[in-house]
């Protein structure tokens, strides 16, 4: 993206400490926002220290161990520790030291109520505020409501009434599994403040990409707002497919062409168009909740969004009912392979996975649960612990009635179909990914269940054909 150097964002370094001019950050939460952003700054130059209050994860990275999967982390993390940009601590020391701190602490679903539990942004910025410095930035990074900043504000002045800290909101967008690439590569920056300076510093934060991606320069409230809305967006997308896919089971349509033709009107574009279990991960399921939560404060209701949220609630809950219509009817005493646990490939992440809720509702039914994933099992094993864990797709499938394909990971698009019959009771895969060619299973002997490709609807429906065939006579 060409720019006009006149019109470059202002600098506002160098920042001379200790006779080196780097940018100082601070990020505060080493999951997976603050630690795949700290990696990044710190590939750009910035000098970064990763803060967690989780001692023991602190020590593993210092140890060298990356304590969760996204791909291409470790390495990344490894060259800048050895080029002295990135470290990691339990305490807050480096405060003191930073230009710039961003919030990245975890936003989750308050237990009960489905606000966002901003209890640890609190926390860490009462921790934290004694100690910045007293031009610091503090930028939230964290998916927080509209208004979370200016209670931020707030804690901070009552502590450093004399300071010149400003509160921005910078929220991120990466996902998980393209997190480095998303980084490094967004389809846009968000810097919500009204304060020059700050503008200036995070300009210098992200210099690297002043060429790469747009940058919104917005009110604090509004990147605040952003953050939600695009969420929210987003889950309605997917739950507008996975309904067009149900429509397609009942009438003989195809969701894949649907998609491919809707998707490449510009005004709708082809991603977010996949059907599939429903939306999962530690991102789009509670947003949508937090922001509904925040309209019903300010009196109003939000109901497409509402309706999207309830409607992705229920499809999750759908597949294990899914899966006993494809075993005429019930799953009750059966043996059912499940592949993939995650919420999406390339990540370990199980939050609010769509296979949980499946492999739920798979045992409620009386079904043993059998099942692999490249990455997430150990997180899988809290939630789930009545599952047989195993080592690859081909033991998940030993003995099963029927195979599950939950989570649409690279190494389940190509498994050996001849080995799977040998090893399954029968040949049956449900694929809630509709990763597979149909007539490449049928060649393979298999029958196979996919989302929103009539054919292989796994529920008969004689009753709406029927219909049809009377209303075009
Ligand atoms: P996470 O649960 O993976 O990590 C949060 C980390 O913060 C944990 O390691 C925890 O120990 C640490 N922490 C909590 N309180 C602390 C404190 N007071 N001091 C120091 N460390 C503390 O969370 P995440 O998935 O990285 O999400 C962080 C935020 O980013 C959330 O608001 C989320 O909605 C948002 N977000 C997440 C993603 C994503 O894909 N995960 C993408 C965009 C935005």
């Amino acid at each position: 993206m060409w720019r006009d150097p006149a019109k470059a964002l202002p600098q506002s370094g160098p920042y001379l400490r200790n006779g080196d001019t780097r940018l100082r950050v601070a990020v505060i939460g080493v999951g997976y926002v603050g630690l795949v952003s700290g990696v990044c700054l710190a590939d750009f130059g910035h000098h970064v220290t990763c803060i967690d209050k989780d001692s023991r994860r602190i020590a593993a990275l210092n140890r060298g161990e990356i304590p969760i999967f996204e791909p291409g982390l470790d390495a990344l993390v490894e060259a800048n520790v050895r080029q002295g940009r990135l470290t990691f601590a339990a305490d807050s020391a480096a405060i003191a030291e930073a230009d710039v701190v961003l919030i990245a602490v975890g936003t989750p679903s308050r237990r009960g109520d489905g606000h966002a539990d901003l209890s640890f942004v609190y926390e860490a910025v009462k921790d934290i505020a004694p100690l910045l410095a007293d031009t610091a930035i503090l930028v939230t990074k964290s998916t927080v409501p509209v208004g979370t900043g200016d209670e931020i504000e707030r804690i901070v002045r009552a502590r450093r009434p004399n300071a010149d800290i400003v509160v921005v909101s910078n929220p991120e967008f990466l996902r998980e599994g393209t997190a480095i690439k998303d980084f490094k590569h967004p389809d846009r920056v968000v810097i919500g403040t009204d304060d020059a300076r700050a503008r200036a510093v995070l300009a210098d934060v992200y210099r690297p990409l002043l060429d790469v991606a747009p940058f919104v320069h917005v009110g604090r409230r509004n990147a605040e707002l952003i953050k939600y809305a695009a969420n929210a967006f987003l889950a309605t997308k997917i739950s507008f497919i996975n309904e067009i896919a149900d429509l397609c089971e009942c009438v003989g349509g195809d969701v894949q062409d649907v998609a491919r033709g809707i998707g490449l009107d510009e005004r709708i574009g082809p991603k977010f168009l996949r059907a599939g279990p429903g939306i999962g991960g530690s991102c789009l399921p509670k947003d949508g909740l937090a922001l509904i939560k925040t309209a019903h404060d300010h009196g109003m209701q939000l109901r497409v969004i509402e309706t999207a949220c309830a409607v992705n609630e229920a499809r999750k809950h759908a597949m294990a009912r899914k899966v006993a219509a494809a075993l005429d009817g019930s799953v009750s005493g059966k043996t059912i392979g499940v592949l993939g646990l995650t919420f999406k490939a390339d990540t370990d992440d199980t939050r609010d996975s769509p296979a949980t809720a499946l492999i739920a509702g798979l045992q409620d039914l009386g079904a043993t649960v059998r099942a692999y994933d490249p990455a997430g099992m150990e997180q899988a094993k809290l939630a789930l612990p009545a599952v047989e864990y195993c080592d690859s797709a081909y033991a998940a499938a030993d003995g099963a009635e029927a195979l599950v394909i939950a989570t649409e990971w690279q190494q389940f698009r190509t498994l050996d179909l001849v080995h799977l019959r040998r090893v399954m009771a029968q040949p049956l895969i449900v694929d809630l990914r509709n990763i597979y060619d149909i007539e490449h299973m049928k060649r393979a002997e298999f029958r196979y269940v996919a989302l929103g490709r009539s054919a292989h609807a796994a529920v008969p429906l004689q009753m709406p054909r029927q219909r049809l065939r009377a209303m075009s006579a």
